[in-house]
């Protein structure tokens, strides 16, 4: 397969560079380039979506002895970085039909808690969370910032406002499944530009000061060589993303056109429907999956956020999180797929269900 010109030249680049590491020229004019891009005063890339959120919580403050809220929602990916802090989890359920926390809920658990330095939201599936202004004025009232888990949002937006760039800080993965790859990769966004430097800080093994932990969560020349060869084409994945969408969306049976809550303007990473008949969503996982369309709860071991055997610790009911997780079922928009073949499998699985 012939590669974008682009993408060659930026490569060249880094494979002459004298200094291909973290350090490089290459990792400082990715990191202004994403700046530009998603509209946000500063970007530090890293080299992975997990490194971006375990340095944004820990600069944020969160270590063992703290607590992180989250979204009973978030999947294991969001969770793992953050339980690797050290900090306990305070999961809050989130909104009927939305991985989006209930601003009720989470008013009620950070009663009497000063123990709180961050709270985390994922605008799962891609889909712009609803309320996020309320949960903001709920956390902003405590000063405590929102961290933003945006690894399935790149280019969502809301009023005109990039997602992961809505509170202080925005953390995205360029795992290659992801709608920007560069195969394996990650960046923060913030307009703090003294949260910026602590984050890179953390992730450049803390300069070795001999004072506070650091990893080593540098990126190399190589991933910001490939970010920055394909960052000019993100636009055009996400437009492509949502023109698909919709074909698909007006493809499926009508049992299947109810989605997620949603405000603004979601990328389309997966098209999300909800079935409320459990045992018919059952099944029709099933028969999806019988039909090559692997649905998160196969491929990801995708439950609530409560579920898991690493955070029973922190488990309380969530019902909203359980019925998301359970009704929602992922439908693929990627290019390659036809959405009118995409559609028919989706309609069969339906049938059979
Ligand atoms: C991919 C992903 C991550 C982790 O990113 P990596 O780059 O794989 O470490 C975190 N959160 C969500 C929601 C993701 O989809």
């Amino acid at each position: 397969m012939s590669r974008p010109p682009s993408e060659i030249a930026f490569l060249t680049r880094a494979l002459n560079d004298p200094d291909p590491s973290g350090r490089s020229q290459l990792v400082a004019e990715y990191e202004s380039v994403l700046a530009r891009t998603f509209n946000a005063p500063s970007a530090v890339a890293l080299n992975s979506g997990s490194a971006a959120l375990e340095a944004s919580a820990t600069a944020l403050g969160a270590r063992p002895g703290t607590s992180i809220v989250v979204s009973a929602a978030a999947p294991l990916p969001t969770l793992m970085p953050l339980i690797a802090t050290g900090a306990d989890l305070v999961f809050v359920d989130c909104l009927p039909d939305s991985p989006g926390m209930d601003p009720d809920d989470l008013d009620r658990q950070l009663a009497g808690r000063s123990d709180i330095p961050a709270a985390v939201e994922v605008a799962l599936w891609g889909y712009p969370l609803p309320q996020q202004s309320k949960v903001l004025d709920v956390l902003e009232a405590r000063g405590i910032p929102l961290i933003e888990d945006a690894s399935h949002a790149h280019g969502a937006r809301v009023d005109g406002r990039n997602v992961g760039t809505l509170g202080t800080v925005g953390c995205f993965s360029t795992h290659r499944m992801k709608l920007l790859s560069t195969g394996e990769g990650g960046f923060a966004l913030t307009a703090d530009p003294a949260l910026a430097e602590k984050i890179r800080h953390y992730a450049r093994i803390a300069n070795l000061d001999g004072v506070s932990l650091g990893r080593n969560f540098k990126p190399s020349a190589f991933t910001a060589a490939i970010g920055l060869a394909r960052l000019g084409s993100l636009h055009a994945v996400v437009d492509a993303r949502r023109q698909r969408a919709q074909e698909l969306l007006s493809l499926v049976p009508a049992g299947l056109s109810r989605q997620i809550n949603f405000v603004g303007e979601p990328n389309y990473y997966n098209v999300v429907v909800l079935v409320d008949d459990l045992r018919r969503t059952e099944r029709l996982h099933a028969a999806l999956n019988d039909a090559g369309i692997t649905t998160d709860p196969v491929r990801f071991r995708y439950k609530p956020g409560t579920d898991h055997p690493i955070t029973q610790k922190w488990a309380r009911q969530c019902a909203n999180a359980r019925h998301l997780a359970t009704a929602a079922v992922q439908l693929p928009v990627d290019p390659g797929r036809n959405a009118g073949e995409t559609a028919d499998l989706v309609a069969c699985a339906w049938e059979r269900s």
